[in-house]
Formats: C-alpha cells, structure tokens, sequence
C-alpha cells in the first residue's frame, strides 16, 4: 500500500484516544482508502467504498466509527452500530481488529456467527440482552436472535455492510434487508465492497442517503506477489502440490481447493508425504475451524488448505505462498486469494494450477489484472505440460458468472 501524500492519521481529525489504538496496531501513516473514508464518516454521511481485502479498509471505517460513538451519549444496554458481514471468520477478525484499536477506550464489541453449538447461541443470547456498542455479526445469525425478539435495534447510529459483494452472492439480501427494517430510518449507513457490480449500486440507492462513494478498487494484486502459473493435468495436480510443498521451509502456505472433496483429497496425500497441514471447509464444526486458523496464525502448523471461505477477508499477517489448486471460479477472486500475500507492505508468491479446462478462466483473470501470468515449467518426473493455447473442450454453459441463478458459492465451501 503506497502512500502518495504525506497525511498522518492526525490530520484527518482523530482524537487523542484513537490515535492511542492507532499506535498499538503500529500504523503509522494512513492507507489511501482511510485518508478518503475516515474524514467523511466522522462528518456523518453515508459512504459507498469500493475496496479490497488488504486496503486497509476495516480500520477505514472502525477508527471514524469509533470516534463517532464516543462522541455521541453513549445509551448502556443499546446496540449504537451494527456492522454486517458475510462470514464468521471476518466477523472474528474485526472483532480482534477493534479490540485493538479500542485499547485505551470505553467501547465494549461482541461478535455474533453462526456455527459452535446451543451453549454458544445462549452465550449469545446473554451478551446482546445486555447490549453492547458495537455488534459485528453474519445476518443468519443475527436474524435468528432477532426473530427470538430480545435483540433491539432500534437505537442503531451507525450501520456498516462489509464486504457487500459476498454477502449478496452468499444470498443474504433478504436476511439484510429484514434486519435493516427494524433499525431507525436517521442512521449513518456505510457500504463497503470488493466489486460494485449492479446489484450492489441496487442495494446501496435502497439504504444508502445521498453517499459520498469513494472508489480505489485497484483489481490488480498488490505489487509485491510474484505469480507464476502451472500448466498442469488434473490427475497430476496432487504430485505437483507435494513436491512444490516439500523440503521448502516457508513459515505460512496457503492452498485453495474448489471443493471440499479436493481438500480431503489434498490432506490425505500430503500428510502421506509426511508434511503437517491443517484443514478448513465447511464440513469441520466450528471449534475445528477456529483451531486450524490459530494454528497456522502462530505457525505451529505451516500449510493450510482450504476452500473459498478463507479467500476474502481474512487477516493472516505475511503469508509467504498462496497456492491456488484450481484456478478460482470467478477473475476477481483470483485476486483475493492472492491479496492474501503481500498485504500492507510484505511481499509475497502466488502459484495457480492450470488445467486445460480452466484455461479460460485463466484468460479472464490475465483480462482482470491486465498482464500475463508467467508459466513455470513442471518438475520433470511429472512428465509434460499440456498445451493451454488448445480450444478447451468444455460443455456449453459450463462457466457459470457470480451470481448467476440458483448457484450459491457457499454450499461447497
Ligand atoms: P484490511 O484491508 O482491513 O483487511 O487490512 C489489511 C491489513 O493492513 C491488516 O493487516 C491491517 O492491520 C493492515 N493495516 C490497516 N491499516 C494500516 C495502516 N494504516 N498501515 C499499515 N497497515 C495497516
């Protein structure tokens, strides 16, 4: 994330408090998306950001946010803001974020997802009877408390939609706007999006009033990743993966597989090659999820394989190699995935597996990020690299866009 200006976080006009938290998570100057955001949230208005994983753009809104609420007659027991986001590991990771930031102030914030078990729910339960400011939550989830009628709403200042994109492909407009009945009309709303296709602009003239929109989409992996690509047979994929894997002493590896099928198949071949990983789909309860993710956040374990629901939103600090094991379904989640190295000021590698039926999706990707991805030839003992160029022999209709009807991502994650 390069700076062009030379702005501190004091200067877009936060107080003494906030800039304590800034400094206990060592920021020192502020991200392009929090030098435009942060002054016009303070100011109150609606926002429409069009910003990536990796930009800085939770602390974009956290930090104005949290400003706000200290300045406003904080009401114990109400929920002041309400931020909505697709998945419960975000949700984990923004609660961690705040708490962080929120070190030297009076803020209280709880986390509400779904997944873990009855015990967990009623823990739930309790908390959001008591209320607290901030509440970060998936709407299943939240709509479930709600519809049990101990949750109030209607004192909410501030509304936050994170990562709006996945939230609608993830299918929870209707959970969203529900929810979004039963808070005031008065509100500060803030959108924030990886892509800003048309049912978001949809959306945002639905709940949005009069929005600044700040748009630094850059749809280009960060500088910093080095990519490489691998033209590469479907039934040679798990060989590739082991001897790619093996003998490297690199502390953080991420893979993504399509399916959760892939990943059990990926787990039984590599902990046969003897190498430690662990795994997330969701198949694995929620405890086992979080496990895995600690894990391999304090590196105990260093190879995590997993489907799409790590790819978006998850803050792992410095990942060294993102392996896509298949080429991502859609362009823009290529980026995502490999915005997981390189974030803020790392660097980083990312290798996709290509087979020749993928070959297309690859096309769409090196259209997205405007360069060819260089191809790295296979280990010898994997034999030859099929010819990527040849017209892919695929059934009509067999490239389904995001969002495209009755296809929902989540279901095999
Ligand atoms: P996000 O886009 O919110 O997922 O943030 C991406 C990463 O950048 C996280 O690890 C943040 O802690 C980090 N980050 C956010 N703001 C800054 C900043 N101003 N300077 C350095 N790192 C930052």
């Amino acid at each position: 994330m390069e700076n062009t200006e030379s702005k501190t976080f004091a200067d877009l006009e936060l107080d003494g408090v906030i800039l304590e938290g800034i400094s206990v998570m060592g920021y020192t100057t502020p991200t392009p998306v929090q030098e435009a955001a942060i002054p016009q949230i303070l100011h109150g208005v609606d926002v429409i950001a069009c910003a990536q994983t990796g930009t800085g753009k939770t602390a974009a809104y956290l930090l104005p946010l949290m400003q706000n609420i200290l300045i406003e007659q904080k009401n114990n027991h109400k929920v002041n803001t309400l931020i909505l986001v697709p998945t419960r590991e975000l949700a984990l990771q923004i609660d961690q974020n705040l708490q962080g930031m929120a070190y030297y102030a009076p803020l209280s914030s709880l986390a509400i997802y779904g997944g873990g078990d009855g015990a967990g729910f009623e823990t739930q339960k309790r908390a959001l009877v008591d209320g607290a400011d901030i509440i970060i939550a998936t709407p299943g989830r939240l709509l479930s408390h709600l519809s049990l009628g101990y949750v109030d709403l209607g004192h909410i200042r501030h509304l936050v939609l994170d990562e709006s994109d996945r939230m609608l492909d993830m299918g929870f407009i209707d959970d969203i706007m529900t929810i979004i009945k039963q808070m005031p009309a008065n509100r500060q709303t803030l959108m924030f999006s990886a892509t800003m296709p048309s049912e978001i602009r949809v959306l945002a003239r639905k709940i949005l009033k009069e929005p600044v929109e700040i748009n630094l989409a850059v749809s280009k992996p960060a500088a910093g990743v080095l990519q490489g690509i691998y033209a590469v047979f479907e039934d040679k994929k798990t060989d590739l993966l082991v001897s790619l894997l093996e003998g490297k002493s690199l502390q953080s590896i991420l893979v993504f597989a399509s399916t959760k099928r892939k990943v059990d198949q990926i787990e039984k071949k590599l902990l046969k090659a003897k190498l430690e990983i662990a795994c997330i789909h969701s198949d694995y309860e929620q405890s086992e999820r979080e496990e895995a993710m600690l894990k391999f956040k304090n590196k105990s374990v260093s190879i995590l394989v997993a489907t799409d629901i790590v790819s978006r939103g998850i803050d792992i600090e410095s990942i060294d190699l993102v392996v896509n094991y298949d080429v991502p379904m859609d362009a823009e989640d290529y980026v995502h995935r490999v915005g997981r190295t390189a974030r803020a000021q790392n660097t980083g590698v990312a290798i996709t597996f290509v087979t020749p039926e993928d070959a297309y999706r690859l096309v769409k990707i090196e259209d997205l990020i405007e360069s060819k991805i260089r191809v790295i030839p296979l280990p010898p003992h994997l034999g030859a690299s099929p010819d990527l160029t040849e017209k892919p022999k695929r059934k009509p209709g067999g490239f389904r866009r995001k969002g495209s009807s009755g296809f929902n991502k989540s279901r095999n994650s």
